[in-house]
């Protein structure tokens, strides 16, 4: 029996309905295990800045450093749309980030056979997809300085610069590593070391964290193949890591595999310190308040956070298992469903997946 904190940001849209789900998901978990969970609320995004006049109050960073977890629904909505950017629901995001020094984004991409219509694949490219992207999310070409736009002789010219230490591939590679040694033990390194000197130091990296981890086999793809690959044979992949633009493209082509954004977590790692866990679905304003979002995405994000901040691996499993089984049985909300099955609401889902546990 264990005690843990963990800090509930619910958000904005459908943030707070997914999030209530996932709640009840682990409140029901640490009954089975006999864990106790204490969870404090806080606000980020719109509702912050509404009702404290900043996306992300002092008082909220406290509560999420305080804590072993961070659990987020989804911030922004158009009603935000006009605010100045430092008043801007997404900032608060990014802010909360910024105080966990989150540097490693995990972002798992499976396919659930029952969900396989809604792939855009072929069923037997895409079958037995099970993919961990593990993004580098502090430094490269999004962070580098110079950054400017200047006259040249014959016109405009900017600058973007990419900016890596070694330690911090290091520490992205090794995360990369540490997760594929719980897994099918198979790392694809991805980088354009055919061009860029940050990918030949990279590479250099990846092969001497290697020698460490003789149990995992080690590949390294050029970014461009490795779009092309992710479309033409998914399955060849277990855990790929990269950089943080390489993963950002790489994590939303991969994200649409499986055709259902409502079913993807993920999670983002600091040293040491809480890791925050969040559906990649946005807000969804379109549906906030009508009971129909799929809670998915939100309660597999709680099973990462058993699993990456609490260490609870068995618990994490059983929450994923629990939702496989609901999806076996035939349980969709209206975004993964088609008119001739049962639909659910959120709420109904989330009691389906809790009755699996
Ligand atoms: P953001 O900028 O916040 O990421 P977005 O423009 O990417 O937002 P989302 O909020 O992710 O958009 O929603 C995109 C579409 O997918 C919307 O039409 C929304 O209704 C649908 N959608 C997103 N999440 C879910 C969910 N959990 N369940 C059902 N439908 C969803
Ligand atoms: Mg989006």
């Amino acid at each position: 029996m264990s005690q843990f904190t963990i800090s509930v940001l619910p958000g904005d849209g459908i943030g707070p309905e997914v999030v209530r789900e996932a709640l009840l998901i682990l409140e029901q978990v640490a009954k089975n295990f006999q864990h106790t969970f204490t969870f404090n609320y806080g606000k980020v995004g719109g509702v912050a800045v509404d009702e404290t006049g900043t996306p992300l109050p002092q008082e909220t960073v406290e509560l999420c450093k305080n804590s072993h977890a961070v659990l987020l629904g989804a911030v922004g909505g158009p009603k935000w749309d006009q605010e100045t950017p430092e008043r801007r629901p997404e900032a608060g995001l990014l802010g909360i980030r910024k105080a966990l020094k989150l540097y490693a984004n995990l972002r798992p991409v499976t396919l659930f056979e029952s969900l396989i219509h809604a792939s855009p694949l072929k069923r037997e490219v895409v079958l037995d997809t099970d993919i961990l992207i593990v993004r580098e999310l502090t430094g490269g070409i999004y962070f580098g300085s110079p950054r400017e736009r200047r006259q040249g002789r014959d016109g405009l010219e900017v600058i973007d610069t990419l900016h890596y230490t070694e330690k911090e591939m290091e520490r992205i590679i090794r995360k990369g590593f540490d997760v594929a040694q719980g897994r099918k033990k198979k790392l694809t390194s991805v980088d354009k070391a055919n061009v860029l000197e940050s990918s030949r130091l990279w590479r250099e990296t990846a092969n001497r964290v290697a020698k460490e981890y003789p149990d995992v086999q080690l590949d390294h793809m050029l970014v461009d193949n490795a779009a092309m690959q992710l479309v033409r044979n998914p399955r060849q992949f277990d855990v790929i890591v990269t950089e943080n633009m390489f993963g950002d493209i790489l994590s939303d082509e991969a994200s649409m595999l499986t055709g259902s954004l409502g079913m993807l977590p993920s999670a983002s790692l600091g040293v040491g310190g809480p890791g925050l866990y969040e559906p990649i679905h946005g807000s969804a304003p379109d549906i906030a308040g009508k009971n129909v979002a799929n809670p998915l995405a939100t309660i597999l994000s709680a099973a990462m956070l058993l699993r990456h901040s609490l260490g609870l691996e068995e618990e994490a499993a059983s929450v994923e298992r629990a939702v496989d089984l609901a999806l076996e049985e035939g349980y969709r909300t209206q975004d993964i469903g088609s008119e001739w099955e049962r639909l659910l609401g959120t709420a109904q889902m989330g009691e389906v997946v809790r009755s699996y546990l």
